[in-house]
């Protein structure tokens, strides 16, 4: 499939030339016909899956050669993914007359003020925060707001940003269209769904698959005995690079980086008293291959970036398969391979089942060759 086979128009289909894609993701392929005709829209795509041109392009498509108002919000759950979603809004503008501003609380908000009284947008990516602090203080209104835009919704619901969903619904006209994005559909949020969109079509990605391109395995070890046989995936490569560990408790992460730590591995703890930026470094020494390995909970890791990390490990059986999918899930690209394993001790076996019937399919369990499982924890 083509992109100019998707029904795009020409100013959008030389943006997408002028970035360097040349076919569409699957997301891509599914969504943009779905929502060049007007559909609400649920898609349940991870990161990575190319899912910010799935909605940015026909949500475009849709606002081009209308009035210059402000027509389209784009909601992302913290201001590092706004900046990223804000990017590629951008550079599909190109071509186009359409407006692309950002808002969030990072910014100074006079400034934000300063962009609508002198500049106007027309697509706006925001906290909804920061949009809801902005609508108070008249600085914009939502009146000609023609798209909605929810991504990453479930991380929104998790850091407990519903409320201010919900109050921001209720300013908006109703004849809006609405698209959500998310890796997992959570109780709450499928509720906020059921209040936010109307008989939305569903394109689902997540699930059989939780995401292509990455290689799931189970790795049953004695609880005792998970450190020795970390420290043995790890060292079997070669290279230790791009690895985030998963543990469930803060005091576990803890001790962990210091064992790796005692074993010369090049390790951060993300903690959840560390700030947004403290985090975000950790990450980027990651990326860059400064740090070899990232321990974290799931508490820390939210509203991180994870695409491009290429390992992910799973000291513990993740207590939810929604966690499953979303720790694995965020990590990889479209066009990458990466790992994820699960050191699972007989007493995790139960959350297994639940993650199993989740994903649609079994998860492979292995063995590593030469490893003594029988070490007692008097022995080490
Ligand atoms: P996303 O899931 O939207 O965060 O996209 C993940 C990465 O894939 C980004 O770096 C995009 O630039 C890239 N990407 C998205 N769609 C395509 C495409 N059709 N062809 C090539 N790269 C893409």
């Amino acid at each position: 499939m083509m992109f100019n086979t998707l029904g795009l128009p020409a100013p959008l289909v030389q943006a997408v030339r002028a970035a360097g894609w040349t076919d569409p993701t699957t997301i891509q392929g599914k969504a943009i016909p779905v929502i060049l005709q007007g559909n609400d829209l649920i898609g349940n795509a991870p990161s990575g899956s190319g899912k910010t041109g799935a909605f940015l392009l026909p949500g475009f498509a849709r606002l081009l050669d209308g009035p210059q108002k402000l027509r389209a919000l784009v909601l992302t759950p913290t201001r590092e993914h706004a900046a990223q979603v804000e990017t590629h809004a951008r550079d599909f503008a190109r071509f186009t007359e359409l407006r692309v501003g950002m808002v969030h609380t990072a910014a100074p908000i006079a400034n934000q003020e300063k962009m609508f009284r002198d500049q106007g947008v027309d697509v706006l990516v925001a906290t909804v925060d920061r949009l809801l602090e902005l609508h108070e203080r008249k600085a914009l209104d939502f009146e000609d707001v023609e798209i909605l835009v929810l991504d990453e919704a479930d991380r929104m619901v998790d850091m407990g940003q519903a409320t201010d969903i919900r109050k921001l619904l209720k300013l908006l006209p109703e004849t809006r269209q609405t698209l959500l994005f998310s890796a997992t559909m959570p109780a709450e949020l499928n509720r906020l769904a059921k209040e936010a969109l109307i008989e939305p079509v569903r394109v689902d990605l997540t699930s059989p698959q939780p995401s292509a391109g990455i290689t799931h395995a189970i790795y049953q070890v004695p609880k005792h005995l998970k450190i020795q046989l970390l420290d043995r995936l790890l060292s079997r490569s070669g290279e230790v690079r791009s690895t985030i560990v998963f543990t469930r408790q803060r005091e576990g992460a803890d001790r962990l980086a210091r064992q790796l730590e005692r074993l010369k591995y090049a390790v951060a703890t993300l903690h959840e008293r560390k700030s947004q930026t403290e985090r975000e470094r950790a990450m980027e020494d990651l990326k860059r291959g400064r740090l070899q390995i990232v321990v974290t909970t799931d508490l820390a890791a939210r509203g991180l970036e994870l695409a491009g990390v290429a390992h992910v490990v799973n000291f513990d059986v993740p207590p939810t398969p929604e966690d499953y999918v979303h720790r694995i899930g965020r990590a990889g690209r479209p066009d990458a391979q990466g790992d994820a394993f699960t050191l699972m001790a007989p007493e995790e076996q139960r959350h297994l089942a639940a993650i199993e019937r989740f994903v649609g399919r079994a998860i492979p369990r292995v063995m590593l060759p030469d490893f003594d499982y029988q070490l007692k924890p008097s022995q080490l």
